[in-house]
């Protein structure tokens, strides 16, 4: 499979290469330079697969000859191991669970696919690799979880002390082995500055340094895979069209959703759902990207005021403002709308949205009332609503239990390493120890 750079000034490269390499030469990002076919009837002999099962067969046609069908068989089973419910809530509304996964959020999706295809790149190679992630909460937990025993891959997370919540921190924390947390006393930001700085550093050497967040095309184009189980779960016949509603931050999820249209799975329109950091739907409304500072909200995965992926969502567009029009529809949520949005879903459905959750069905409500289809809206939700146990308890008399397998991660110590300070300096050292282990 071949790649572009979205800058477009650097030659195509292997999705092996782009595992490894995951930013261009050119600062562009690489999307798909060939675009196998999914056709209805395929569609049709896909209802009932498993999750790992289509991700064999889609990214098969794209990546088969590289990894070969077996070896990708095996890896797709090793991550995908939960499946993607879809519950029909009444009208045209249809959520699709994304929050299966060992972390209970969607991310788990690209985290594991991407940790099983770079592992089985680095040991084929015969190197041994870094991954450097920093995190606001749900990213670290997701990444940690997916390369944990991998041989071979140390995994290095930092997160802003005392801004994440006790069971994100287990998650990232409470592991030991091949991964190591450490607390940075200092806010996202200066989390990410410390990774970026590293990524620059030449003479960290030896080890080669790998990104595992959204501008990964290994972590992004596995996550087609659960729009086509999506799809036809929701569907009556193969063929017909549907709306998607995606809760949108870095806009990761939403260009997977381009992704899997543009193979041929019958989407009508993508809503792209915002909380008040509203950056993409203010360049559709205006034609201007305008990036900004982001702004705290209940769904903070959202809070994103400069979307890396908006790169990938032009070009999949062919630079074309009109043509972006015709296929996101695009609305801001506010704070009391995602409240009140929990709180109704409850009542009228029985049906419990998490803050990200909830900001993509209050977008999908807003699209209804305008649009004169009748295809089914498809809502993603992408975290599972116990894991803002204290949000939801301040909205609606309701606690939802952590699911039995989920429940050990309280009890779990943590164990992170405590930077003394944020500047370079510190981190390098601990992370030159680190390798050197
Ligand atoms: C990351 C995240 C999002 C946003 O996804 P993007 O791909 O960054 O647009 C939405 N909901 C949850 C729960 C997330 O963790």
């Amino acid at each position: 499979m071949w790649l572009d750079s979205t800058a477009g000034k650097s030659p195509p490269v292997t999705f092996r290469q782009a595992l490894l390499e995951p930013m261009a030469p050119d600062g562009g990002l690489y999307v798909p330079a060939s675009w196998p076919a999914v056709s209805p009837a395929d569609l049709a002999a896909w209802r009932g697969a498993s999750v790992a099962d289509l991700a064999v067969e889609i990214l098969g046609r794209w990546v088969g000859d590289e990894f070969g069908v077996d070896v990708l068989a095996r890896l797709m089973r090793a991550a995908l191991t939960f499946p993607v419910p879809v519950r029909c809530l009444g009208g045209r509304y249809v959520v699709a669970e994304l929050f299966h996964g060992p972390t209970l959020a969607f991310k788990d999706f690209g985290a594991q696919t991407l940790a099983r295809l770079l592992h089985h790149v680095v040991a084929d190679r015969g190197e041994r690799a870094a991954v450097l992630v920093a995190t606001s909460g749900d990213t670290g937990g997701a990444v940690a979880q997916a390369f944990y025993g991998l041989p071979g891959i140390e995994v290095v997370v930092l997160y802003p002390a005392g801004r994440i919540s006790r069971f994100q921190e287990a998650q990232i924390a409470g592991l030991d082995g091949n991964v190591t947390a450490v607390r940075v006393p200092g806010t996202f930001d200066d989390c990410q500055r410390l990774v970026k700085t590293a990524f620059g550093d030449r003479a960290l050497g030896g080890v080669r340094l790998s990104s595992a967040n959204s501008i990964n095309i290994g972590r992004l184009l596995p996550q087609c895979v659960y729009y086509v189980s999506a799809y036809v779960a929701a569907v009556e016949r193969p063929g017909d069209p549907v709306v998607f509603a995606v809760p949108s931050g870095n806009l990761g999820n939403l260009t997977a959703g381009v992704i899997a249209q543009r193979l041929g799975l019958p989407v009508r329109r993508f809503v792209a759902a915002l909380n008040v950091n509203r950056v993409l739907a203010d360049y559709l409304a205006s034609g201007r990207f305008e990036p900004r500072r982001s702004i705290q909200t209940m769904s903070s995965a959202m809070d994103v005021g400069d979307p890396s992926n908006f790169a990938r969502l032009l070009a999949l567009h062919g630079r074309s403002l009109d043509q972006m029009r015709r296929n996101l529809w695009s609305v801001s949520i506010d704070e009391e709308t995602t409240r009140r949005t929990i709180r109704d879903a409850y009542r009228s459905y029985g049906y419990l949205f998490d803050p990200h959750s909830a900001v993509g069905f209050a977008a999908a409500q807003a699209y209804e009332a305008t649009s004169s289809g009748d295809e089914p809206i498809v809502v993603l939700a992408t975290a599972h609503p116990a894991k803002f146990n204290e949000t939801i308890a301040e909205i609606l008399d309701v606690r939802v239990p952590l699911p039995e397998s989920h429940r050990h991660w309280h009890e779990r110590p943590v164990s992170a390493v405590a930077l003394a300070d944020t500047r370079y300096e510190t981190f390098r050292d601990l992370l030159l120890a680190r390798l050197a282990q």
